[in-house]
């Protein structure tokens, strides 16, 4: 029944955080940190959502894992709905969805040693009740990791960052995940040692067909390794459009200033920075119609006040603007 749908289904799904106040300590504000997220991923898909620190991009990776409960919206995995299910009902997804997270020394026990943070899931799902199967199969991660067997005796002070960071991948990869969410894996890494991530990703995806949710603010990054791109602002998916289409032909003002500042190899190439002004508004209190007026470089009347959906500007390519795209580049007013 669910062999035909996407591995994940994200439709409308809103975090709003209730902020306290007052003598009575009663509602007083919002956060409206994620406000009507949809999405797709199909199995062994690399879908990379991208914006500015607080857009709302690791709050969705936090809902659709149900570290947070969700405000509005449904989020299906495999044909099965999993926003709503009932605490005691989260095993499954569990072992189906799993995180590496930006900081490994803080995702990583201290007082574990790598055998035994790798042991866990393992156990936990019942996947290998213990002795030989369990050392080899721990062995077999570190492998898949690239990193050395006699390690599993260390704690994970005594690692790299990018090490650490290895062992995170490879007790994600323990459970036998379809999905495993990324929120901001590499941000912490020195560069070379992002690329090294990145390929390994890679590498691990085409070997065990899992999909990622790659989150990070820097587009550079996800070039490398992503399939489609959504970019989100201020809670809001703003464009959504395969790798090649999205680096080549950005459609949404936002994405091209993003765009405008990733690093160009080719030296004898130029390309036109776009600099924002001004900091992202609060998401207490968004701006009317177009969230992005307040920075956008073309804004006009109509941004103020009409809130422009999401439509379709090319094959599998959407964007949420006022303003048709003109090759060769330009950006000019739509009729009407
Ligand atoms: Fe800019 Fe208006 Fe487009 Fe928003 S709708 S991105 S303000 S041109």
């Amino acid at each position: 029944m669910t062999s035909e749908r996407p591995l994940l289904e994200v439709n409308g799904l809103k975090k709003h955080f209730p902020i306290f106040g007052g003598i009575l300590g009663q509602e007083t504000a919002k956060v409206y940190a994620v406000d009507g997220v949809s999405f797709t991923i199909d199995r062994g898909e690399t879908l990379s959502l991208v914006g500015e620190s607080g857009c709302g991009k690791s709050t969705v990776g936090k809902s659709i894992l149900r570290l947070y409960p969700v405000t509005d919206g449904e989020v299906y995995l495999a044909g099965d709905r999993i926003d709503n299910l009932p605490a005691g009902r989260l095993r499954p997804l569990r072992r189906r969805v799993q995180v590496v997270f930006q900081d490994p020394f803080s995702s990583l026990n201290p007082r574990m040693k790598v055998r035994d943070i790798l042991a866990e899931p393992l156990i936990n799902f019942g996947i290998v009740r213990g002795g030989r199967a369990l050392t080899e199969r721990v062995e077999l991660l570190m492998d898949k990791v690239q990193l050395p067997r006699d390690a599993i005796g260390r704690f994970p002070h005594e690692f790299s960052g990018g090490q650490r960071q290895r062992i995170g991948i490879a007790r994600a990869l323990a459970p036998g995940a379809d999905l495993i969410i990324c929120d901001e894996a590499v941000s912490a890494l020195d560069v070379s040692v992002k690329a090294q991530i990145i390929n390994l990703l890679v590498d691990l995806q085409d070997e065990f067909g899992m999909a990622l949710l790659f989150i990070s603010h820097d587009l550079a990054i996800v070039e490398h390794l992503t399939h489609r791109v959504a970019v989100m602002y201020l809670g809001k998916i703003v464009e959504l459009a395969d790798r090649r289409t999205l680096f080549a032909k950005s459609h949404h003002p936002y994405t091209r200033a993003l765009l405008s500042a990733v690093p160009v190899p080719d030296p004898t190439a130029k390309r036109q920075r776009i600099i924002l002004t001004g900091d992202v508004p609060s998401p207490i209190n968004p701006p009317s119609g177009c969230r992005f007026h307040t920075r956008c470089p073309f804004v006009f009347d109509r941004c103020r006040v009409e809130e422009p959906l999401l439509r379709s500007v090319g094959e599998g390519h959407v964007s949420a603007c006022h303003l048709d795209h003109v090759p060769g580049g330009q950006v000019v007013p739509m009729a009407g």
